[in-house]
C-alpha cells in the first residue's frame, strides 16, 4: 500500500485501510480540513462493529453527515470510498464514489466499480467518449458521495478470487494521471505487491501527481489446489506500510 500528497496539492485528504480481511481506500473532499475528517472517519466506521460491508458503508455514511451537521468548520465535507472483505475465495466490494477497484487476472486488467461521476453518466448515455471524460474540465464531478446526504445508495459486486490474482484499489490520484493500460503493466511486471504500490505513487507523480494518491494491491497467494478451504488468501505488500505506521491503521 502506498499513500503520497502528489505534487501540486497541500494536504493529503486521502486515507487507506489495510486490516485484513478489510481493506478500502477514501478520497476526502470539502474545505478546511473537511476532506481529511470526512476520510478518516469514514474508514473508522468501516472496522468498527459486526455488520456486512454495505451497512458499514451505510453507516459511514451516517457519521461523516453528522459530523459535517454539528461542526460548520467542516459543513458539507464528503469522501468516496471503496472497500473489499475477503471471504474466503469470495471478494465483497462496496463503494461509492470515483476511487475505483481493479482485478488483475491472466494479465488482463478489468475494473469492477463504476465510477459516480458526471462525465461517466455521461459516458453511458453516449454524450462523451472514455477518452473524452479523461480529459474533460469536470471529470471530478461526483454524482454521488458518502456523507452528503443522510442515505446514500452503495454499489455492492461479488467476485470470486482465485491463486495469482492481483485487486488493486485506488483513489482518481492514479487513475487520473496515468492510463488504465500503464497501471496493467506496472501491475503485470512488478513482482512484489509493494513495489508496485511504489511504482505506481511514484508513476502518478511523474506524470504531473496533481491531486493526492493512494494505492492499496493485494495479491491471492495459492494455498492449495483450487476448490479447497484454503484456496485464495490475500497477501498485502511487505512490511512496508503507509505514512510509518504497522500494518492495520487507518492511514
Ligand atoms: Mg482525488
Amino acid at each position: 500500500m502506498a499513500t503520497d500528497i502528489g505534487r501540486a496539492r497541500e494536504r493529503n485528504e486521502d486515507g487507506l485501510l489495510v486490516e485484513p480481511p478489510f481493506f478500502a481506500v477514501a478520497d476526502g473532499m470539502g474545505g478546511h480540513r473537511g476532506g481529511d475528517v470526512a476520510s478518516r472517519l469514514a474508514l473508522e466506521a468501516l472496522r468498527e462493529g459486526d455488520r456486512a460491508l454495505a451497512e458499514r458503508v451505510r453507516e459511514a455514511n451516517r457519521r461523516v453527515y453528522e459530523r459535517s451537521m454539528l461542526d460548520r468548520a467542516v459543513a458539507g465535507m464528503g469522501t468516496t470510498l471503496t472497500a473489499a472483505v475477503l471471504e474466503g475465495d469470495r471478494l465483497r466490494l462496496a463503494h461509492v464514489g470515483d476511487s475505483r477497484a481493479y482485478l488483475l487476472r491472466d494479465g488482463r486488467l478489468r475494473r469492477l466499480t463504476e465510477d459516480h461521476t458526471l462525465v461517466h453518466r455521461m459516458v453511458t448515455r453516449g454524450q462523451l467518449t472514455e477518452e473524452e471524460a479523461a480529459e474533460h474540465p469536470y471529470r471530478s464531478v461526483l454524482t454521488r458521495a458518502l456523507g452528503t446526504e443522510p442515505d446514500v445508495a452503495v454499489d455492492e459486486a461479488v467476485v470470486e478470487v482465485r491463486a495469482g490474482d492481483r485487486l488493486l484499489l485506488c483513489t482518481d490520484g492514479l487513475t487520473g494521471m496515468l492510463p488504465e493500460s500503464r497501471v496493467a503493466e506496472i501491475l503485470r511486471s512488478v513482482r512484489d505487491p509493494q513495489e508496485a504500490a511504489d511504482r505506481l505513487v511514484d508513476e502518478a507523480n511523474e506524470a504531473g501527481g496533481l491531486d493526492n494518491i493512494t494505492v492499496i494491491v493485494l495479491e491471492v497467494e495459492g494455498g492449495g489446489p483450487a476448490g479447497t478451504e484454503d484456496a485464495g488468501t490475500v497477501a498485502g505488500g511487505s512490511t512496508a506500510s503507509a505514512g510509518g505506521e504497522p500494518t492495520g491503521t487507518v492511514a
